[in-house]
């Protein structure tokens, strides 16, 4: 079942065309990756899907409904959730805090019902069982600013998965992570698709999108210029001489 589709997405920024008729589509329980050299347009595919900028062209369906004009507070609403390339936390609160922010847009325990007594204590239940699955229960008070670089985009993970999400949309939630931490999100990543969340997934770390895409799309300079299954993308030659990734070596 296709969670999540688009056709014919262009944008252009002055002179620059920073999507040039992209089609995509991610299914319940999959993860699509999109890989691409730098300013290939991949947080601008990012940014039209989530209703963070309106494509100047092209058609977005959400469970097969139409969404192409839809702002991101109605997608968040509906299921879409993501994380951004330069994390935006809210510094001055503390984890538990920031994840209570992802269940605000949530049908059920969002908005004014937080000051329902019930409604309250659900919440931060459910904010508490999010830090746990992103292993920081134990830092559920602690200002976000004074966390490693690690930790806060766990943090960032947890608000994104709190309310549930039907598709999860990750703006390359490894950048500057150390290994143990870029397995967890891996892990994390495997296990929000196990569950049967559709992910679409900006990765510039291949060993990853290796581990964890079911299917991978290559911009460059805002055209998908390959696609399909990931094992037979990533071993592409021109992907990788596109990706800066060596040749893989030939059996003699
Ligand atoms: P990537 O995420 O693949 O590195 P981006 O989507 O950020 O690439 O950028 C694609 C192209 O669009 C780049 O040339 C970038 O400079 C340009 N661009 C992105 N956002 C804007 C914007 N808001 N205004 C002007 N140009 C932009
Ligand atoms: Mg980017």
């Amino acid at each position: 079942m296709t969670t999540l589709s688009a056709t014919g997405l262009r944008q252009r920024f002055g002179g620059v065309v920073a999507l040039d008729d992209v089609d995509l589509s991610v299914d319940h329980g999959e993860v699509v990756a999109v890989i691409g050299p730098n300013g290939s347009g991949k947080t601008t595919l990012l940014n039209a899907l989530t209703g963070i900028l309106r494509p100047d062209a092209g058609r977005i369906e959400l469970m097969g409904g139409d969404v192409t004009a839809a702002p991101a507070p109605r997608l968040a609403r509906r299921g879409v959730v993501r994380t951004f390339q330069d994390g935006r936390l809210l510094e001055s609160l503390c984890a538990l805090d920031n994840v209570l922010v992802g269940l605000h847009a949530d049908p059920r325990d969002g908005a004014w019902r937080g000051w329902l007594p019930w409604v309250a204590r659900r919440r931060r239940g459910r904010a508490i069982a999010a830090l746990d699955a992103v292993g920081l229960r134990d830092r559920w008070s602690a200002r976000v600013a004074v966390l490693s670089h690690g930790q806060r985009r766990r943090v960032e993970l947890a608000r994104a998965l709190v309310a549930d999400p039907r598709i999860l949309v990750l703006d390359e939630p490894t950048a500057g992570l150390t290994p143990e931490d870029t397995h967890a999100v891996r892990d994390l990543i495997v296990a929000a698709r196990n569950r049967g969340v559709a992910v679409l997934l900006v990765e510039h770390d291949l060993d990853i999108v290796g581990a964890v895409a079911d299917r991978i799309l290559v911009l460059d300079a805002g055209a998908v210029v390959a696609g399909g299954v990931a094992r037979s993308v990533l071993a592409d030659a021109r992907v990788r001489h596109l990706c800066g990734m060596a040749a893989v070596e030939q059996p003699a």
